[in-house]
C-alpha cells in the first residue's frame, strides 16, 4: 500500500547564528518534531562576498546526532576531542553527539578569503535514552563514497546517505533504522520507495516539484510532505514539468519518548537537562584549544 500524504508544510525561512539563512520546515509552532528526527535546516543556498562568510563558533551538544550534509561550500570541523575534519561539495558528516562535546562548524579558510556558495542541510536525530549518553562517534564520507544509484530509464538518480534505495545501500551506520536518501526525480521519472511500515516517513522538496503519494499530492520547492501508514513513498515528477525535483526522502523509526530540549541538548527530561548544563559549564564536554 502506498503511503498517503498526511500533510504538507511549507518551511519558513529564518536567520541562524548571527546571520545564516536557513529555510527550516521544522520544528515550527505546528510541527514539534517528526520523530525520531528533531529538526531539518536546508542551510542557503547563499553567496558569500570575501571575508563575509558566517559559521557556527564553539558550541556544545549532547543527547542526539547531527548530519551535515553539503551540497555547495567548504567547511572545517574541530571538536573538544581534538578531532578536525573538512567537508566539501557533496560530503556527509554524521556526527554522534551522545554524551557530548563541544563542536565548531566555520567556513574553510580559503572559502573565508574568496567568498562563495554555501548550500546544505542539517538534520538532528534523536537518541533513544538507552543511548544519550554513548561515547561521541563521527563517520565522515565523502562525496565520492556515497552511493549514487539510477532508475533503469535513468531518470531518477538517488544518493543513498542511509539506508537503501533501488537496490542499493549507504556505508553510513544509524544507531536506530534511518533512511537518507538525496533523490533527483526528471521530468517523467517516478520512484516507489519501499520502506519498513514502522518508519514515520518524509520528502522535503528544494528544487523543482512533484507529486506524492496514492493521489499525486503536489509540492514544490521549500515544502515538506509527511506520510502516513504504508508501505511505499511514491513520487512522480509529471511528463510536462521544466525541471528536475530536487528532494530529500527521509525515514526513522519513532523512539516514542519524551523530548525534554534545551537549545543544544535534548534529552528525556527536565533533570537530565539540568545536568546536561552543569556538565558542560564544569567542562566535562571538554573545551576546545585555541586554533594555532
Ligand atoms: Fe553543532
Amino acid at each position: 500500500m502506498s503511503r498517503a500524504v498526511a500533510s504538507v508544510v511549507t518551511a519558513h525561512q529564518q536567520m541562524e547564528g548571527g546571520g545564516f539563512p536557513v529555510r527550516r520546515p521544522f520544528p515550527t509552532a505546528g510541527l514539534d518534531q517528526v520523530d525520531p528526527f528533531l529538526l531539518l535546516d536546508e542551510m542557503g543556498p547563499v553567496e558569500w562576498p570575501p571575508e563575509e562568510a558566517i559559521g557556527a563558533p564553539d558550541h556544545p551538544h549532547r543527547g542526539f546526532e547531527t548530519v551535515t550534509y553539503l551540497l555547495e561550500g567548504h567547511m572545517c570541523h574541530r571538536d573538544s576531542f581534538g578531532h578536525a575534519g573538512e567537508l566539501r561539495a557533496g560530503d556527509v558528516q554524521w556526527m554522534t553527539a551522545g554524551s557530548g562535546l563541544v563542536h565548531s562548524e566555520m567556513p574553510h579558510p580559503d572559502f573565508q578569503k574568496n567568498g562563495g556558495t554555501t548550500h546544505g542541510f542539517q538534520l538532528w536525530v534523536n537518541l533513544p535514552r538507552n543511548r544519550k549518553l554513548m561515547a561521541p562517534r563521527y563517520q565522515e564520507i565523502t562525496a565520492a563514497e556515497i552511493p549514487l544509484v539510477e532508475s533503469n530509464n535513468g531518470l531518477v538518480q538517488a544518493r543513498v546517505i542511509a539506508g537503501e534505495s533501488l537496490g542499493v545501500s549507504a556505508s553510513i551506520e544509524t544507531v536506530i533504522p534511518i533512511t537518507y536518501l538525496h533523490l533527483t526525480i526528471a521530468p517523467g521519472g517516478a520512484l516507489e520507495q519501499p520502506l519498513a511500515p514502522e518508519l514515520n516517513a518524509m520528502v522535503y522538496c528544494f528544487g523543482g516539484a512533484g507529486e506524492f503519494g496514492p493521489h499525486r499530492t503536489p509540492a514544490t520547492d521549500g515544502q515538506l510532505v509527511l506520510f502516513g501508514d504504508g508501505e511505499t513513498v511514491d513520487l512522480c515528477v509529471p511528463d510536462s514539468a521544466f525541471e528536475s525535483l530536487e528532494a530529500l526522502l527521509l525515514a526513522g523509526a519513532p523512539l516514542s519518548e519524551p523530548v525534554a530540549r534545551y537549545g543544544p541538548f535534548v534529552m528525556n527530561s527536565h533533570n537530565e537537562l539540568a545536568q546536561a548544563v552543569e556538565d558542560f559549564q564544569a567542562g566535562k564536554m571538554g573545551r576546545i584549544a585555541p586554533a594555532e
